[in-house]
This record gives structure tokens, sequence and C-alpha cells, in this order.
């Protein structure tokens, strides 16, 4: 866990380095429905903000990570990959596991990527402590014109630090999280994101494989699913842990849902690491690169299936059961 204020610390989820061994460790079974937040659990039309935060990001991006994040986030929405998060729900009972149909999914459209802000004007704080992002993100939510409640609650800002101007703790303790915190907007959604390839190895630098700069896809992917379906932290979509589902499905190197390369709506290829899906393997639960968009059949079709994209999400063809945590170092 990263250190954060008392107020904080249950709000906060983050991503912590790659364990120095393959583990699995948590048996937190599927996730379940928390209840939300002021009936927000998950993010029913989301949309991200992108903050540069700071001069610093002046002519000093080292490894291009301005476009890399942008055409992610650009061209995230509507993947494949990213499909997973709708079958989680809100408006369900606390406790609920499978949606079914009932309540209101997260959704995975196009064009998820709602704007960029290059706060540029001054300097960030070299090394920012989560009350700035949270003060930062209040700001964002002011620059883009967010200022009800309602504006906020399918929203994320993505607040990235430049290089070597990242939070105390970054590549030791973590790789990024997600929080949020309430202000005259309504409750907002943030994350700290640090200029990833800063921690080289410690936060996916040719993890797997993947290239020198695999990290920033990975853990920014993480974080984007998280809050997607655990809007503020907790109260959405966790385990009996605590564990979300990147959680429980980050830094895997080999076999069901090791982290890979998957295609965007653009056809970029990215790394990504899995998420959690508890329909995978008839409802057992597990990692997962991909989830099949929905298909419904017609009234006069006895079996055959018409694709109607984006309706409803079904369950995939699935199998296997892998699980790791990685809220802590490994030993
Ligand atoms: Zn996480």
């Amino acid at each position: 866990m990263i250190h954060a204020t008392v107020e904080d610390e249950q709000r906060v989820r983050g991503v912590a380095a790659p364990p120095t061994s393959e583990r699995a460790v948590t048996s937190g079974g599927n996730l379940s429905y928390h209840g939300g937040t002021g009936g927000i659990g998950v993010e029913t039309a989301p949309k991200i903000y992108l903050v540069l935060w700071g001069s610093q990001w002046t002519n000093n991006d080292p490894s291009g990570e301005e476009s890399i994040l942008n055409n992610f986030y650009g061209n995230v929405g509507g993947s494949n990959w990213s499909n997973s998060v709708t079958q989680y729900c809100q408006n369900v009972p606390t406790g609920t596991v499978y949606c079914n149909g009932a309540g209101t999914p997260a959704g995975n459209p196009h064009g998820v990527l709602a704007g960029i802000w290059y706060d540029n004007g001054a300097p960030a704080p070299s090394r920012p402590r989560q009350s700035r992002f949270a003060s930062e993100a209040a700001r964002a939510a002011s620059h883009f014109g967010n200022t009800t409640a309602s504006s906020n609650a399918s929203v994320q800002y993505v607040i990235a630090t430049a290089t070597q101007n990242n939070s105390s703790g970054f590549g030791t303790q973590f790789c990024a999280y997600h929080s949020w915190t309430s202000s005259q907007y309504g409750n907002v959604a943030y994350t700290n994101l640090p200029y990833i390839t800063d921690a080289g190895a410690s936060c996916g630098a040719n993890f797997n494989g993947l290239g020198a700069k695999a990290g920033i896809t990975i853990v920014s992917g993480h974080e984007m699913a998280e809050t997607m379906t655990d809007q503020f932290p907790g109260s959405g979509w966790t385990d009996s842990s605590g564990a979300e589902n990147g959680d429980k499905c980050a830094w895997i190197s080999s076999g069901q849902g090791a982290s890979a390369d998957v295609m965007l709506t653009n056809g970029t290829s990215v790394p990504v690491q899995s998420l959690w899906s508890n329909a995978f393997n008839s409802d057992a639960g597990g990692c997962v690169l991909t989830y099949p968009w929905a298909r419904r059949p017609t009234s006069d079709e006895s079996g055959d299936a018409t694709v109607i994209a984006g309706v409803l999400a079904i369950r995939g063809p699935e199998g296997g059961d892998v699980r790791v945590r990685e809220h802590r170092r490994a030993a």
C-alpha cells in the first residue's frame, strides 16, 4: 500500500511494481458490488481527461509518453480488451456478483478521451503529495466545465507528472494509483500517473518482452479499468480482500491472463495487462485480455446470433483461473 492520509487510505488503489517472482496469492474470489458512493459505482458513460501537469512537460518528454497516452486513451474505448468492464453495473443490491442485465452497466464506448489539458503555465510540485493531485483534479474539472456532481459521475481525470517530477514512493511502493476527492464540483475521480519509464523495470519496462515503454499502457490501462468499475475506490466492484479488476491480474507473466499486446480500435497494438472477469471459466472468474461484444438473437432466430455491437456483454469462451495481487512487493 502507499502512504496516504487517514482519510484517503481506504480510497486509494494503486498498482505496485512487478513481483520478483510470479505468485498466485489472493483467494478473494469474484468481484462483487459494494453499493457505490452516492449511487455511483461504475462509469456508465466513461470519459477520460488527461492532464499533463506542470511546465516541466515543456519540450521534455523523452519516452514520448504524451503521444502514447493520447493514442491509448483515444482508441481504447470500444476495444475487446476494455469490454470486460461492461459485465459490472450499478443500481443493483450490495453483494451482487453477476449483473445479468440488471442495473446500469459500465460502458465501453468509442471516444472515451474527452480532452487533454496542457497545464503548463507554472511548474507542478516536484514531489507532489496526494492532496495536490486531488486539488489538480478539481482544477481540471473546472477547466473542462464539469462543475456539477452529475457531470463528474462518469469521468476520470488522469494527472500525468513529467519525467523526474513524480510522487515519492513511485517505483518502490507504487507505479500509479487512483483515488477520488470531494470538491465543490461533486466527487471527482482521479489517477496519479507518474512518468512510468522513470521507474524502469520496476514499473513494467520490458515486462514479458513487451518493450521498454510497455509499462506506460500496462499501468495506465490498469488504473483506467479499475476506475471504470470502482469509480470511488472500495464502493464499486472489488473482491472480498478489496482487490479490483486490475489488481487481481497485475504482472502476470505467463499462462492465462499474461500481459500481452492487444489491438485498439484504430488498429494499433499496445501492451496491456489482463482484467478480471467474473464470467470467466463458467463464472469461476479469471483474468482475460478479451471479452466479447453482445450477440443478441433476434426474435425470429432460433439459435444463431445476430451481432448488435455494444448493446450488452455476454460471457466469453474462457478457461483457467490465475490470480495474483500486487499491492505489496514481494518480500
Ligand atoms: Zn490497482
